[in-house]
């Protein structure tokens, strides 16, 4: 009983919410009395004979079949000036017709079949029959019913409003509706624009998720049926139940691709896939058999839902068990949607009564965990990006040291050759060599040396173009590549002079000779000619006392 409280007390609280939407406006709702008609029985046998009436036992303990559903009204007076209606929730149906009895004995009736709904069905999937306007109050209406399932009952929900009451119900349906397919469509044009720049699958799933539920929205909120696309009433309710199916099925799928399968073992992802599939087998069973077995496949879908809506519970536990990040945001944002659908199943086993409020409150919810999922979707990719960027940053700087000399930060030999061959215009190469190296190293020491060749490539980079390339070939070998045209931006005597000047360890005198060619370099035979041509060139500023630069002159510079 203590759960039968809380479901009240949420229904209540959800009845708030909604602005009491199909809450009774005259008195309690009808009692209700079911008679089964016999086999080609008339109603009118039935109705003549009150005895024949159940009011005491459960509606759903008659068994499916044709019925005759009495409901007794506390008097209700007809105003002429306020018209009323009879709301009755939509269900499983071939042919209804409803007698209006009214104090003075006066009669009226209204008929709608499965095919015909759509002349019927108002938005909410509530078929809506205006009762006649007399002077006299409604005492009953029997409603007849052929080719009920019974499943939950034969009727249930039903109740009698004002017309004005009624719209405004259906108004504000309407608003909420409409609201819902707003959100539905920013959020799916948000999350597939985002899946086209990143990618990410958990994107896509979100989107299924969303689709599935306004598709389960049209054809729940009866919307399907009232569009008149000669759909008729009892194959909305088939659709119905495929339709909710996959829409556990997707959400399931999102939070498992969300977190990823780092957070979940293989096992774990198995049972919660088979049971997926296990559902929709049982919703495609549903749908495309009933009425046949409609009682056994309707208990098995039920189960099959309610295990669905289990294995989502391991799935956000696992996550915030794991510190996943956003788990705790995501126990937030599905809450509210797990506990309406467990109500759901719980109406499914007949254990909570019919509401209306269920269909709509569930849309609320989901309409509150799409927008807050969206937000952590948002917060996933920030940290997705700046995971990537992180990578990239790795990786630029990975790259920048296979392609530079680690002693002096200038270009390595396989860096500069990738740059330099392939450069079409006239380029000059510099080779720039240290003098009596070896006898600085014998000096100072290696590690010392190794200072000097720091300095030297300080002194290179200090006067170089921006355009140009500096190296490091090897040793105590440097070279410089830069355009012809700006040969006067780093002129070897510049290079010299910066050399010279350059602060040395032990303030050591420090030379260098440079040996230079000019030419193109379109391939790498190209570069061993202007190679030979400045190597060349640099030997005779050797052989002509060091310290200086020389020109190579002509081809036989390079023989
Ligand atoms: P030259 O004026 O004719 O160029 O005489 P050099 O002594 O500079 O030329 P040589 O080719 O005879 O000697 C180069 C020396 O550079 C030999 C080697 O020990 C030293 N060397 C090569 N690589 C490094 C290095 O990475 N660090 C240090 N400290 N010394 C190096
Ligand atoms: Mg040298
Ligand atoms: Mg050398």
């Amino acid at each position: 009983m203590t759960l039968r409280r809380l479901v009240s007390a949420f229904l209540l609280l959800a009845g708030l919410l909604l602005g009491g939407t199909g809450t009774l406006a005259h008195g309690a709702e009808p009692r209700v009395c079911v008679a089964k008609l016999a086999s080609g029985e008339p109603a009118k046998a039935v109705i003549a004979q009150p005895a024949r009436f159940d009011c005491a036992s459960k509606q759903v303990s008659h068994g499916a079949g044709d019925f005759v559903a009495r409901l007794d009204f506390p008097s209700i007076d007809v105003p002429q000036h306020e018209p009323l209606v009879l709301r009755l929730p939509s269900m499983w149906q071939d042919h209804t017709t409803v007698h209006f009895v009214f104090a003075d004995g006066s009669e009226a009736d209204a008929t709608f079949t499965s095919r015909d709904a759509a002349d019927r069905l108002t938005i909410g999937a509530v078929f809506e029959l205006p009762i006649p306007e007399r002077h006299a109050a409604l005492t009953t209406a029997y409603v007849e019913i052929h080719g009920a399932t019974n499943l939950r009952g034969v009727v249930i929900g039903a109740h009698v409003v004002t017309a004005q009451q009624a719209y405004m119900t259906k108004l504000l349906l309407v608003a909420i509706y409409a609201a819902f397919a707003g959100l539905a469509v920013a959020l799916i044009v948000y999350n597939v624009s985002l899946w086209a720049v990143l990618r990410n699958r958990f994107l896509l799933d979100y989107c299924l998720m969303v689709v599935a539920l306004a598709l389960y929205t049209v054809s729940s909120s009866g919307l399907l049926t009232i569009l008149d696309l000669g759909l008729a009433n009892n194959d909305r309710l088939r659709i119905n139940y495929v339709l909710l199916a996959l829409t556990g099925i997707t959400a399931i799928r999102f939070i498992r691709n969300f977190f990823g399968r780092d957070v979940y073992p293989p096992a774990l992802v198995l049972l919660t896939k088979t049971v997926g599939w296990m559902t929709f087998i049982s919703a495609i069973a549903l749908a495309a058999l009933s009425p046949w077995e409609m009682r056994l496949l309707d208990k098995g879908y039920f189960v099959m839902m309610t295990a669905m809506l289990a294995s989502g519970v391991p799935l956000i536990a696992l996550a915030v068990i794991r510190r996943a990040p956003y788990a705790g945001m995501f126990v937030v944002a599905w809450t509210a949607p797990l506990i309406i659908s467990a109500l759901r199943a719980a109406y499914g086993f007949g254990l909570v009564p019919y509401s209306i409020l269920l269909d709509n409150s569930n849309l609320i919810a989901m309409g509150i965990e799409a927008l807050l999922s969206s937000i952590i979707v948002t917060a996933r990719l920030r940290q997705i990006t700046s995971e990537r960027d992180v990578a990239l940053m790795a990786e630029r700087t990975a790259r920048l040291l296979a392609a530079t000399d680690p002693l002096t930060g200038l270009l390595n030999r396989r860096a500069f050759l990738d740059q330099a061959i392939g450069r079409r215009s006239q380029q000059r190469l510099l080779l720039i060599d240290i003098d009596h190296f070896k006898s600085v190293n014998d000096r100072l020491g290696h590690q010392l040396g190794d200072s000097v060749l720091t300095a030297v490539a300080g002194a290179i980079e200090q006067v170089r173009p921006p355009r140009s390339l500096a190296v490091r070939l090897g040793g105590e070998e440097f070279a410089v590549l830069l355009p012809r045209a700006q040969a006067d931006k780093c002129t070897p005597d510049a290079i010299l002079e910066a050399v010279r000047c350059a602060a040395m360890p032990r303030d050591i005198r420090v030379t260098v000779s440079i040996g230079f060619s000019e030419g193109r370099i379109g391939s790498e035979e190209d570069w061993k000619r202007l190679y030979r041509l400045a190597d060349a060139a640099l030997y005779r500023a050797k052989a002509d006392g060091r310290n200086r630069a020389c020109r190579a002159t002509d081809f036989r510079d390079a023989a």
